[in-house]
């Protein structure tokens, strides 16, 4: 079994979407695809539920409006049978139907994930009618079937393993199955979603939930590439990443992966590759066990972060000081990113606010408390990277101009992650890229 799957801008055009059906089509192996909701539409399902949220009534009708009519050009292109439109029109009925109700229901929590929820059910119906018409045959097999967080929000293995298996025997004769990313169901059995980008999440968690041999992830560039392309203009595919390397990157901003989608396929060695849905014959980039070579990959950027300073109040730091910050922190169930520390004083990075006034308030019965924000974490991505020749000497000559304020080097054997004002991320980005890259 392989997975292959396609993201919003693979699916967002009729044209797209004939070129995934001969993708998908191109080899015997049984082949689970899972679809993003089509560019631009979850987007457009978060504003509806923002303007949902400030009771702007008539902001969110002309919003759905907008949007229910991409969706009936979109399949005017898609289609060619009057019985295939009629069909899809109803579809585009029922989805539209709910998100005008949801107009007239108050905003809960559970409401806005089942509006975030719309886009990737419309895609993969209207994909599998395109299919139909293409005669493709396929399964449509829901994603909310199987697709499970445990109470603590993570994603169940073992639960979608089990699921995943008895949905798959239902369909005994079927090479071809489609399903919705993102979307899954909570312990509570509501609908829920694996967080944005998450369509990656989903595929890399079927890939290991059936031991798939391969887990594609189609985009709109040819595999992971050493700097982020909207930043700098010079930028070049990397040819192989170890799964470590790759989550590094992944977490540390590069857009192109689910900050989190690599463990599943690493905890089952399921070989990730990013591929190019506009250039399929480009090589992409291979994720697998092995690094291949050594030496910096990449370099990446995660915006949004706050550092924290935590000054002892004593002079000198007393045995448990550290872990009495640390569990403030996982009271709060806020994630440290970076962390150093000195004599008398702690430096953490988080990129999560919303519990960050309960924290400070904590932190100052024991300590006294700075907090910056519009920090930007670039971190420089390789493998065995300490032991590249002169590393740091060639990293601070690049970014001498930069006010660079943290360092975190010899947690990770892959990873040296600076903290820098966020004016500074461009500029930092592009220094690295001629210092480090000679890009
Ligand atoms: P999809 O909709 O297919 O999931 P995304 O927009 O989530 O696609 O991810 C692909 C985009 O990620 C690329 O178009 C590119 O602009 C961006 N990106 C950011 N950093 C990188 C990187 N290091 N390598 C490749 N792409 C990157
Ligand atoms: N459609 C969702 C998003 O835009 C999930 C995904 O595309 O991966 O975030
Ligand atoms: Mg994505």
């Amino acid at each position: 079994m392989k997975i292959m799957k396609f993201g919003g801008t693979s699916v967002g055009k009729p044209e797209r979407m004939h070129q995934v059906s001969q993708l998908i089509t191109k080899d015997a192996e049984p082949t689970i695809v899972v679809l993003s909701a089509l560019s631009g539409t979850t987007n457009a399902l978060v504003g509806l539920s923002d303007l949902l949220g400030k009771s702007d009534k008539s902001g969110a009708t002309q919003h759905i409006e907008t949007l229910e009519k991409h969706y009936r050009t979109f399949i005017l292109d898609l289609l060619k049978s009057d019985t295939l439109r009629a069909k899809a029109n109803s579809i585009i009925d029922e989805h539209f139907e709910f998100l005008k109700i949801t107009q007239r229901i108050s905003l809960s929590d559970a409401l806005n994930r089942d509006i975030l929820a719309q886009g990737e059910l419309m895609s993969t119906k209207l994909f599998s009618l395109y299919l139909e018409q293409e005669n493709i045959d396929h399964a449509l097999i829901p994603a909310l079937e199987f697709m499970r967080l445990d109470a603590n929000e993570e994603p169940d293995l073992g639960a979608i393993k089990e699921k995943i298996a008895t949905v798959l025997a239902a369909h005994p004769t079927k090479k071809l199955f489609i399903t919705q990313g993102y979307i899954c169901r909570n312990a509570k059995g509501e609908v829920d979603n694996l967080k944005r980008g998450g369509s990656d999440y989903t595929a890399s968690l079927i890939a290991a939930a059936v031991n798939a041999s391969v887990c594609e992830i189609w985009t709109d560039i040819d595999g992971m590439h050493n700097n982020d392309p909207r930043v700098v203009d010079k930028t070049m595919a990397i040819e192989q990443l170890s799964f470590d390397e790759a989550a590094e990157l992944a977490y540390f901003g590069a857009k192109i992966l689910h900050p989190t989608c690599i463990w599943p396929a690493q905890q089952e060695n399921v070989p990730v590759k990013l591929l190019n849905t506009m250039q399929p014959s480009a090589a992409g980039t291979v994720i697998k066990k092995e690094a291949g070579t050594v030496g910096v990959k990449a370099v990446a950027a995660k915006d949004g972060i706050i550092a924290v300073k935590i000054k002892s109040s004593r002079m000198l730091l007393a045995y448990g000081f550290l872990r009495k910050i640390f569990e403030v922190f996982e009271k709060y169930k806020t994630p440290i990113d970076m962390i150093t520390t000195s004599e008398v004083a702690v430096s953490v990075t988080i990129d999560n606010d919303e519990h960050l006034t309960e924290i400070i308030n904590e932190l100052s019965n024991f300590a006294s408390i700075e907090v910056e924000k519009d920090q930007t974490i670039v971190s420089i991505v390789g493998n065995e990277i300490a032991k590249t020749d002169s590393i740091l000497k060639k990293l601070f000559e690049a970014i001498n101009e930069v006010p660079v304020t943290m360092v975190s080097y010899g947690g990770s054997p892959h990873n040296i992650s600076l903290l820098l004002p966020s004016a500074y991320k461009t500029k930092t980005l592009q220094l690295v890229n001629k210092g480090l890259f000679n890009l």
